[in-house]
This record gives C-alpha cells, structure tokens and sequence, in this order.
C-alpha cells in the first residue's frame, strides 16, 4: 500500500547505507527522507536566492536580471541553458540517459504594486511600467516557485541514479499578463527542444504551509479581457440636456452587466465579470465626450463563456441606446484558457504525494484566477499545475478565529514564511517529476 516503487540505485550523499541497495523497492517515506536530506544542505544557499529575487522584482518581459540569476544557477548544476526563449524566458535541459522527458516550469515576473510586508528583504524597487514609475514586488510568489525550481532541478540531480530521460526546467516571463507561455511557444519551446512527455508547475497560496491542493480536470479559469468605450456629447456639466453623458451611460453599464451573471448565467455554472478600471472626464463641470471601461471575463467552460460575452455586448449596446448615445466599441480579446490537469499525469502523481503528504494532500475545488500553464496542455503536453500553502498553521487559525485577515496573492500584505515553503515545493515537486518518470518507463 502507498508505496511508490521506482528502481533505485545508490546515491550514497543522500541515503544511508543501511537504505541503499541497488534496485531495492523504496517506499515514499524513505525518498521523502532522501529530498529532506538534500534540501536541508542546499537550503541555505535557495534562502539566499529566494531573498535575493524578492528584494529585486522585475516585471513581465523586463525580467532580465532574475533570468541570469537562474541561468547561472542552472549552469553551475550542469544542465544546458539556452536564454532568450520567448524574450526573457530560459530552457535548461539536462540529459540522463534514455527515457521521457519531463518539464518543470517556474515563472520569473512580479507585479507593478507596492510591498507593504515589513519584512527586512521586502521591495523597494520601482521601474518604468506602461510609461509611469511604479514600485515592483513579488506579490504572487513566483519567487517562490523559482526558489523551489533550482532546489527541485539540484535534489533530481542528486537522486539521478533513480531515473533515466531529460528534464526540462524552463523560466517563464510575464505569466501575470499571460503571455509569456505563449511567447515561449512560440519561439520554439517545443520545436528547438525536446517537446516533454509530461510538464509540472506548482503555485503557492494563502494557506498552511506543508498543505497541498490538486484537481484532475480543470483547474483554473479561462480569462478574457473586456474593453468598452462608450461616446456621448461632451459639454456643461449645468446642461446636461445639451450632452450625451457617457457616465451616466457607463455606470448604468457596470451595474447592470452583474444581471447576466444573476438572470441569465445558470447559477451552477461559474462566471465572473468585473469592471477593474474605469477612466474618463477631467473636471467636475464638464461632461466628457467618452468613458473607457476595462474589465475581465471569466468562466470554466466554453458554453458559458459565450452566453456571456453575447450578454456583456447586448447590455452594453442598450445602455448606450437608452440615451441615445452611438453604439460603443466593445473589444472581448482571449486572455488564456482554463488550466486542464491531464487524468493520467495527475493519477500517477497522486499516488507518490498521497504517501509522502497524507491528508495535507487534498482535492480542490478548480481556482477562479488563470494561468497561462494552460498555453503547454493546449500545445498538446499532458500537465499537472498543483498549489502549495505559505503560512503558518496558527495564523490561519487566528483569521479563522476574527483575527487579521490572512493576505492573498496580489495583496501588499502577501508574505510567505520561506523555510517550510519552498521545502514543500521542493519535496512535492521531486516526487512529482519522479512518477512522471516512473509512469513513462517501459512505455
Ligand atoms: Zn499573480
Ligand atoms: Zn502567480
């Protein structure tokens, strides 16, 4: 029962003699000991890196800095890097011997928004962003995951007399606007190197730390971006009846819009649309000639999604007609689709992070947020996108219990505790890679 069979062979660094017969049958406690032991001596230095990128953010596609870090890293394990894949994004590949290939991704951008952590390695940096000055802060944790990806690529490594094939680790750009899956793809991620038999990534979120969620199937939601402008007659703000007033227009719009979601979306069915900015006029005493009102879309399956966009069009034409205003210009562009995490893949690793984590691997309900992840199963490679927590057990209890919120992703506040973190990724993301491996071999 729960025993994770794979042929290993002696890694004398990483296993104690008395646990390390050639080709014996080890269960998942004994490896998870062996990822602890290789973890606990490399920690250091991923404590360091992790600090490090966190203090220095870069933002999607400007994520030079934080690539040649981890070409460097990677460089000195001895995998093959290639830089540049998809403008800042980077491939390291290390071959050992015949068998699948597997691909770990890691993203490397941050988010245009202020750190509010307190901690001592927090972000004060700021860059040029759409033309203003911004601060820079990983909010989202991505440092993370890169912290984990160099740890999980140098555990392998150790343990490499346990599998046979090629890992494929890539760093991604800009997964917050989700394009930088696709401007990897599209460069030749899976034409200039090998196209992998299986691809893992992992995200970190706001609970316990130690504690795992997974779903087979869909996992995330599909995004699209919503622009409108609606035009009317600009004038005195005092004679409003010599205007056409774009926002009034406007907020009728936003209001209204929630009534696809309440009156015409089935509600067992998840959809969300919500207005995030929304930019028009300049003084109290006059009436602009235009709003602009962006928002986003989003939805799990692809009949919803169309309800919804027929419905966000209709309302937003018949607010405009309702004062008589021109039909506005709607733009609906595809952002990315739903996360699909492949049975198979999911199966296999299922199995090995049940044994290794026991209850603290859970089944989750599919995230409302997106993911650019997506962009690999879509081209065709069977994928696995699992969640890590950050926090400490008691701080949750102490939200649960009316204390401080505890901060989500994209919050100011949002601060992973690091150790037992990055440790979790490390450990789940190894034994992941490794069924993955185990799944393939003989195939
Ligand atoms: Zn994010
Ligand atoms: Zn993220």
């Amino acid at each position: 029962m729960n025993r994770f069979v794979i042929a290993l062979a002696a890694s004398a660094a990483l296993l104690s003699a008395s646990l390390a017969p050639v080709h014996a049958e080890v269960d998942v406690a004994t490896l998870k000991k062996a990822i602890a032991a290789s973890i606990e001596s490399s920690y250091p230095q991923l404590d360091a890196l992790y600090k490090e990128i966190h203090a220095h953010p870069e933002l999607a596609f400007q994520e030079v800095k934080t690539a040649a870090r981890l070409a460097a890293e990677m460089r000195a394990l001895g995998f093959e890097v290639t830089e540049n894949v998809g403008k800042t994004g980077l491939v390291a590949i290390y071959r050992n011997g015949d068998g699948p290939t597997i691909m770990v991704r890691t993203e490397l951008d941050a988010l245009p928004m202020e750190e509010k952590t307190g901690l001592d390695y927090a972000s004060r940096d700021k860059t040029n962003w759409g033309g203003r000055e911004v601060f820079v802060a990983h909010s989202c944790g991505h440092d993370i995951h890169m912290a984990s990806w160099v740890g999980t690529a140098k555990t392998l490594l150790g343990l490499k007399d346990q599998w046979r094939g090629t890992l494929m680790f890539i760093a991604q750009p800009a997964e917050e606007i989700v394009a930088g899956a696709r401007a990897m793809i599209v460069q030749g991620l899976f034409t200039r190197f090998p196209k992998p038999d299986a691809a893992f990534a992992l995200h970190a979120g706001p609970f316990s730390h130690g504690t795992i969620f997974y779903r087979s199937g869909v996992g995330s939601s599909a995004a699209d971006g919503l622009e409108i402008t609606f035009h009317g007659r600009g004038g005195h703000g005092s004679a409003p009846h010599t205007t056409v007033d774009p926002v009034g227009i406007a907020a009728r719009f936003i209001v209204e819009v929630q009534s696809v979601i309440s009156r015409e979306k089935d509600p067992n069915e998840f959809g969300v649309v919500s207005i995030g900015a929304i930019h028009g006029g300049t003084a109290p005493n006059i009436i602009p000639d235009s709003v602009q009102l962006s928002g986003t879309i989003r939805t799990f399956k692809p009949e919803v999604r169309a309800k919804l966009h027929a419905g966000i069009e209709r309302t937003a034409k018949a607010a405009a007609a309702m004062s008589g205003a021109p039909a506005p210009d709607i733009t609906m562009a595809e952002g990315t689709k739903s996360v699909v995490n492949d049975p198979d893949v999911v199966t296999a690793a299922a199995d090995v992070l049940k044994a290794a984590f026991g209850d603290k691997f859970r089944v989750s309900p599919p995230g409302t947020a997106s993911e650019d992840f997506s962009e690999y199963a879509g081209a065709g490679v069977p994928s696995m996108m699992f969640n890590i927590g950050v926090y400490d057990q008691e701080r949750i209890d102490a939200a649960r219990n009316g204390g401080p919120p505890i901060p989500s992703n994209h919050s100011p506040l949002f601060a992973p505790v690091p150790k037992p973190t990055i440790e979790t990724g490390i450990t789940a993301m190894t034994l992941a890679v490794l069924s993955a491996f185990d799944r393939r071999k003989g195939k």
